[in-house]
């Protein structure tokens, strides 16, 4: 047998962050994302326990690219992902679900904990600007759409689209808010 050394150790853990994490904000893949649904969805169904799910996205994202390019809109979506893993609980699952879209599952979580937790991560991107090496800054907001898992949700798919019709609505009704669906 072979003793791996140390450089080679460190290749591996770099090859397996690679592989499951997304480059630019270093939250799970969107792959990865889903399969932690899919188990959480399963084992919460199982056992009747509370799960919810919260589907984020930077509002206006497109005007940021465009007014002052990639790189800032990059380093907004780094921006956003920082402030989700900071709002995180131990248990918590988030992920770049999209371009500027993000998700989190909250395990054992009723509405009323997930919404003060996406509300926390909503507030703290409203009240953090992008500082500019010119001195101006950039308002970020997000809109959210959260859906708790109901008895009628057979599929993670139901979930999903419950977050995201709620995701929608915020949308719709004027950004920089929450919707929920019970
Ligand atoms: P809304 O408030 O309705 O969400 O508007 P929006 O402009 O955020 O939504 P839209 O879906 O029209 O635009 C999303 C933009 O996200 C378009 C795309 O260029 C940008 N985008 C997606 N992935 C990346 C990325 O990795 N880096 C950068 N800089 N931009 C990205
Ligand atoms: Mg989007
Ligand atoms: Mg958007």
């Amino acid at each position: 047998y072979f003793v791996k050394d140390e450089r080679v150790l460190e290749l591996d853990q770099m090859l397996l962050s690679m592989a499951l994490r997304d480059a630019l904000t270093g939250l799970a893949k969107r792959e990865v994302f889903f399969s932690e649904l899919h188990r959480e969805f399963e084992r919460a169904k199982r056992h009747s326990r509370p799960l919810s799910l919260a589907l984020l996205d930077i509002d206006h994202f497109k005007r940021i690219n465009d007014d002052h390019g990639h790189l800032i809109g990059d380093e907004a979506l780094r921006r956003v992902s920082d402030l989700i893993r900071l709002s995180m609980r131990e248990g918590d699952l988030s992920g770049r679900y999209g371009g500027e879209e993000f998700g989190v599952v909250f395990p054992e979580t009723e509405m009323n904990g997930a919404l003060l937790a996406v509300e926390r991560i909503r507030q703290a991107i409203e009240q953090t600007p992008l500082k500019m090496a010119d001195g101006s800054e950039i308002n970020l907001t997000i809109s959210c759409g959260l859906a708790t898992l109901r008895d009628g949700d057979e599929d993670k798919l139901e979930l999903l689209d419950a977050a995201d019709q709620c995701l929608l609505e915020a949308k719709r009704t004027g950004r920089n808010r929450t919707v929920c669906r019970n």
